[in-house]
């Protein structure tokens, strides 16, 4: 099933200079970049993102932790599209806590940080990216962040020899 999913570089990422190195993770696999762009986003945005949901499954101080690190600086968000785009891209990721992601995924590989290190710090879980969850966020994190004219249908090798 053809699918588009929406990706952000959070700040940690950016800052740690990560962004090719992520990017390569997704090319390599023939996933397709429709749209790309480096954004620096106010509070109210990024509570459009991170909504009550993150509240209620996490707790309100996680909400809070996340929205002041989303607006501290530039993330990279990217939109991909392939086949299950969705779980792929979120296989690629990895788990959300860095400790329990395995080797070969992007936090398995670049984060190692831990639920009970961050709550003891009171801080958010540094984990470098974020991916849509399921069809009906991406949906709605596609529209957020990007235009329809931001978003480009063209061909690439994959569409002959992966697709
Ligand atoms: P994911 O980003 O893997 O889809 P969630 O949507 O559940 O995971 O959580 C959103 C983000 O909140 C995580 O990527 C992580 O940065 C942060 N986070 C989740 N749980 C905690 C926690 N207990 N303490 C601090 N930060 C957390």
């Amino acid at each position: 099933m053809m699918q588009r999913t929406l990706v952000l570089i959070k700040p940690d990422g950016v800052q740690r200079g990560l962004v090719g190195k992520i990017i390569t993770r997704f090319e390599n696999t023939g996933l397709k970049i429709i749209g790309m762009k480096m954004v620096w986003e106010d509070e109210e945005f990024v509570k459009k993102h991170y909504t009550e949901d993150i509240s209620k499954r996490r707790g309100e101080h996680v909400r809070r932790y996340l929205v002041e690190f989303l607006k501290e600086g530039p993330v990279v968000a990217i939109a991909l599209e392939g086949i299950n785009a969705i779980e792929n891209v979120r296989k690629i990721v990895g788990a959300t806590e860095p400790k329990a992601a395995l080797p070969g995924t992007i936090r398995g590989d670049f984060a190692h940080t831990s639920y009970s290190y961050c709550d003891a710090k009171e801080q958010v879980v540094k984990n470098l990216i974020h991916a849509s969850s399921d069809e009906n966020d991406a949906k709605n994190e596609m529209d957020l962040w990007f235009k329809k004219a931001e978003l480009h249908t063209y061909k690439t090798v994959h569409d002959t020899h992966i697709l």
